[in-house]
């Protein structure tokens, strides 16, 4: 789960991390009430949104009076901004959070994640901060700090104490470095984090560290036991159609192509995706009915697929080994007959049960295209989103 920044900055300015004064607008008018708060004769309007890239979005803009903090907000309130991390759809600007603007003199990066190879909590900075990690790693490796924390022992204050050093943090500010170190993996760890980044970390003209910007990502699977966490939980930031799946207990992953697809296991997933776009389509998403899926659970999914409006074919690709190609078929059937289906729909089955499962689909006398192989369903189901296209083009 992931969490906006002031709430962010919130939790780690708990843990000792410095931050700039702010507070959080709903409207315009609590917009400029907030620099009446904060005081100060400049401030930044930053758009709360789950994700980065909001600066060279328009999500972030820097005001110098109440005229143009209220149109800055009056702007971006209710607007969606597209980010390069978005994806097409982008996401919807609801909060605003208006912070005390900084004069940068220094901008560094730091992030704490778990490395799963090593299982251990790992540490990158950069003397190269403002831009994102992808692209410092890409064009300056070379700049990367990394530490690995040992577990037993957790982080260790000369280990902060080499990162602020390498990072050429001024002597001054060590002791606040060392504090936003070790303030930050503190917070990672009783909090269950997966993900804690400052970018920027900054030194300002006046010579004070703060971190500028901040994101928190938290394991899901520890939320039953972190109240305080799940409450920050901003549903008005997920996909929709992955909401409505994890309600029902079914995961589902929402893509931008035309073909719904449900499969079981995130292996066959993978290599449905790819065989569609071999054969020259797009995934709309991916629905994993799991393990030991009854005729109803199916069903579901089938209904889920067929909600999305992106759909124009539907593939369903089952390997059944712990699942029933006959509750499988089953499923379809429920789902399929009590709607009137105007979609071409594409069912590979194989495995457990796939005789009888076949049986089930041929007597249901519904307009379903069998498929032996998963190549063979990628290709039909391709060819008929194709002909769909066609057809509908034609009126
Ligand atoms: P992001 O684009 O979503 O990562 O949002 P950030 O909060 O990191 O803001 C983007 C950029 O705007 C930062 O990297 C800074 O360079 C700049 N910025 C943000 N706040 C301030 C500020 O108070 N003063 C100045 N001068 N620049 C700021
Ligand atoms: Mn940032």
């Amino acid at each position: 789960m992931e969490i906006h920044e002031y709430q962010a900055k919130e939790i780690l300015s708990d843990f000792g991390v410095p931050i700039p004064r702010g507070g959080l607008a709903y409207s315009p008018e609590q917009a400029v009430y907030r620099t009446h708060e904060i005081g100060g004769d400049a401030w930044v309007v930053k758009a709360q949104i789950h994700s980065g890239g909001r600066g060279k979005a328009g999500g972030i803009k820097f005001c110098r009076d109440d005229d143009e903090i209220w149109k800055a907000a009056d702007e971006l309130l209710g607007r969606r901004l597209i980010t390069n991390q978005t994806g097409n759809a982008g996401k919807i600007i609801h909060r605003l959070y208006v912070e005390e603007a900084s004069d940068i003199a220094n901008e560094y990066y730091i992030g704490f994640v778990l490395d799963r190879q090593k299982e251990r909590i790992s540490i990158v900075a950069s003397p190269e901060g403002g831009v994102e990690i992808e692209e410092i790693a890409r064009e300056r490796p070379d700049s990367l700090i990394r530490v690995t924390v040992e577990p037993a022992v957790g982080m260790q204050p000369f280990q902060a104490r080499e990162i602020a050093f390498k990072l050429g943090i001024d002597k001054s500010l060590i002791s606040q470095a060392i504090t936003t170190l070790l303030g930050c993996y503190r917070a990672f760890r009783d909090l269950d984090a997966t993900m804690v980044e400052i970018n920027p970390l900054v030194v300002t003209a006046d010579n004070h560290l703060v971190a500028l910007d901040a994101k928190m990502g938290f394991d899901d699977n520890a939320l039953f036991r972190r109240p305080n966490i799940s409450e920050l939980r901003d549903k008005s930031q997920e996909d929709p159609r992955e909401m409505k799946a994890a309600d029902r207990g079914l995961s589902y992953v929402g893509l931008e192509g035309n073909i719904g697809c449900i499969i079981n296991g995130a292996g066959l997933a993978m290599a449905t995706m790819d065989m569609i776009k071999h054969a020259g389509g797009e995934p709309a998403n991916f629905l994993d009915i799991g393990g030991g899926a009854s005729p109803e659970r199916v069903a579901k999914a089938i209904n889920l697929v067929l909600g999305d409006k992106n759909v124009r074919a539907v593939l369903v690709n089952i390997f059944a080994g712990i699942n029933r190609c006959d509750w499988v078929a089953e499923g379809i059937v429920q789902a399929v007959s009590k709607i009137e289906m105007n979609l071409p729909f594409v069912v590979r089955l194989s495995g457990t049960n796939v005789e009888e499962g076949r049986e089930i689909l041929r007597n249901s006398q519904l307009p379903i295209i069998m498929a032996d192989t998963l190549q063979e369903a990628a290709e039909k189901a391709v060819a008929a989103w194709q002909d769909y296209e066609k057809n509908q083009g034609q009126g």
